[in-house]
C-alpha cells in the first residue's frame, strides 16, 4: 500500500499546480496508509481533515512546488500530532523521585524498568532503586533481580506474600536510608484491564505519590493499545508513555493513536530486549515510519532546502514588471550559488519549463564571481538605472572590480537581454503563444 501512496506522490510531486482532486486522491492514500499502520480510525479522520484543509489552502497552492508542499504538510501535521520530543524525566525537589511503571502483562514493564534505570545512571548519573512490586506473575521478582544483577543496581523485594502497597512503602523508606535518588516501581500487569488491578495501582499511587507514571505499551498490539492507554490514563492519570518492541516490523500507528487519545507524550521507545535498547521518541522518524515513507525524507528535505520560495516568487514578479535591477541580479547570483545552475531557478518559474532550449542555458561558475564584483562596483543609481552607465563610468567600474571594460559591457548586454527575455516570456504566457521565441 505504501507503494500506492508513493505512486500518488510521484504523480503529484512534479506538478506545477495541484488541484483539489489531486489533494483528495492523495489524502485517500494517506488515510489508507494510516489505517493500515493501525492508527485509530477517528484519529485518521481528524487528521485527514486537517491536512486537506491546509493542503488546499493558500499556503500550499501559492507555493512554486505544491506537490512537495502537500507531502510536507502531511509530515508536519503527523509530527505535530505526536508532539515534540519529550524524553526528559521528572526530578523531584525532595528525593527520591518516584517512577511507577504500569501496563498490561507482557508489555515490557520489567524490561523497561531495567532499561530506564540504566539510562538514569548512564545519562544523568543517578543512583536508582528498583522495586519488585509484581507479586503475581511467576518469576517476576526473579526477573527484576536478574536485571539488577546485570546492572549492578539494588533491587528491593519482599517476596510474593507481602502486598504491593506494603512493598512500595518499605521501598521508599529504604531508598531514603540508602540515598537512592530514584525509585522505579515495577508493578503487576494483567492480560486485560481489570478493576482489581486498577485499585491496587491506585493504592500504590496514593502511597508513593509518584513524580511519573509511565504506561508501557507494546507497539505490536495496534488498535488495542488505544483502549488500554485510554483506560490507564483515565483511571490513574499517566504522565508519559513508553512504546516497546518497535524493533519489530510494526509500523507503529499505535504511537499516533495513543498520543491523540491520551494527549500524554510518548517519552521513549523500546528497540530491543537488551538493557541499552531504550531511545528517546522522535516524532519525525515515527511519522515517516507510519507513512512508510523512508525514502521520501530526502525529497522533503530537498523541498525545504530549496531557495527561499517567497524570494523566488518576488523575483519572478520583479522580472515580469521590469523592476528587476542589478541588486536583484546580485541577489539571484547568490541564490544560484546556493542551489545550483541558473536553469534550475528558471525552471521553477511557472511557464519557463515550456520554453525550448531553456535546459541548455548554463552559467560559468568562474564568471559569476567577476559578475558579482562588477555589480558591487556600481553605485546605487547605476544598479537601478544601468542606462546612465557611460564610457567614463564603465572604466571606473572595471577598475573597481578588477575586470575589463569589455566584461562590464558584456554584463550590461546580458542584463538587457535577460530583461528582454523575461518580457517576451511574460507576453508569451499572456497570449498563450509559444512559438517565435528565440533564445
Ligand atoms: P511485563 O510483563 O510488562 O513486565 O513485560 P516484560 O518486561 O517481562 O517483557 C515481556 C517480553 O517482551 C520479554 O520477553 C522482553 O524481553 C520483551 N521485550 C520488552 N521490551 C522489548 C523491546 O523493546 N523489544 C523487544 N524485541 N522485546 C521486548
Ligand atoms: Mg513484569
Amino acid at each position: 500500500l505504501s507503494d500506492r501512496l508513493q505512486n500518488t506522490i510521484q504523480k503529484i510531486r512534479g506538478k506545477g499546480k495541484v488541484s483539489e482532486s489531486d489533494v483528495k486522491e492523495m489524502m485517500r492514500e494517506v488515510r489508507l496508509a494510516l489505517l493500515e499502520a493501525d492508527v485509530n480510525f477517528k484519529v485518521v479522520k481528524d487528521f485527514v481533515k486537517k491536512v486537506s484543509e491546509r493542503s488546499v489552502g493558500q499556503e500550499v497552492m501559492k507555493s512554486l512546488t505544491p506537490g512537495q508542499q502537500v507531502i510536507k504538510v502531511v509530515k508536519e501535521e503527523l509530527t505535530n500530532l505526536m508532539g515534540g520530543e519529550q524524553s526528559q524525566i521528572a526530578v523531584s525537589k525532595r528525593p527520591p523521585t518516584v517512577i511507577m511503571m504500569v501496563g498490561l502483562q507482557g508489555a515490557g514493564k520489567t524490561t523497561t524498568t531495567g532499561k530506564l534505570a540504566n539510562l538514569l545512571r548512564k545519562k544523568y548519573n543517578r543512583n536508582p532503586l528498583l522495586v519488585a512490586a509484581d507479586i503475581y506473575r511467576p518469576a517476576a521478582i526473579k526477573q527484576l533481580e536478574t536485571l539488577g544483577k546485570q546492572l549492578n543496581m539494588p533491587v528491593f523485594s519482599l517476596g510474593d506474600q507481602v502486598s504491593p502497597v506494603e512493598i512500595a512503602k518499605q521501598a521508599l523508606e529504604k531508598a531514603k536510608e540508602d540515598h537512592n535518588d530514584y525509585v522505579l516501581i515495577d508493578t503487576a500487569g494483567r492480560l486485560h484491564i481489570d478493576g482489581e488491578l486498577m485499585n491496587e495501582l491506585k493504592e500504590i499511587k496514593e502511597l508513593s505519590n509518584p513524580d511519573e507514571i509511565f504506561l508501557v505499551v507494546d507497539a505490536m498490539t495496534g488498535q488495542d493499545a488505544v483502549n488500554v492507554a485510554d483506560s490507564f490514563n483515565e483511571q490513574l492519570g499517566i504522565t508519559g508513555v513508553v512504546l516497546t518492541k518497535l524493533d519489530g516490523d510494526t509500523r507503529g500507528g499505535a504511537a499516533l493513536s495513543i498520543r491523540a487519545v491520551t494527549e500524554k507524550p510518548i517519552k521513549f521507545v523500546g528497540m530491543g530486549e537488551k538493557l541499552d535498547a531504550l531511545e528517546a521518541f522522535h516524532p519525525e522518524r515515527m511519522a515517516s515510519r507510519i507513512l512508510g515513507m523512508g525514502d521520501m525524507l530526502s525529497l522533503i528535505e530537498k523541498a525545504q532546502a530549496n531557495v527561499d520560495e517567497e524570494k523566488a516568487k518576488e523575483l519572478e514578479q520583479k522580472l515580469r514588471t521590469m523592476n528587476f535591477t542589478f541588486d536583484d541580479f546580485l541577489d539571484q547570483l547568490g541564490q544560484v550559488r546556493k542551489m545550483g545552475p541558473l536553469d534550475e531557478l528558471l525552471k521553477m518559474m511557472p511557464g519557463a519549463n515550456k520554453i525550448k532550449g531553456m535546459g541548455n542555458l548554463q552559467i560559468d561558475e568562474k564568471q559569476i564571481s567577476h559578475v558579482e564584483a562588477i555589480i558591487q562596483s556600481m553605485t546605487k543609481k547605476e544598479k537601478v538605472n544601468p542606462e546612465i552607465i557611460n564610457a567614463g563610468r564603465k572604466k571606473r567600474i572595471a577598475k573597481g572590480s578588477g575586470t575589463s571594460v569589455q566584461e562590464v559591457n558584456r554584463l550590461l548586454k546580458q542584463f538587457e537581454e535577460m530583461k528582454k527575455m523575461m518580457k517576451q516570456m511574460t507576453g508569451m504566457q499572456q497570449k498563450g503563444k509559444r512559438k517565435g521565441f528565440k533564445f
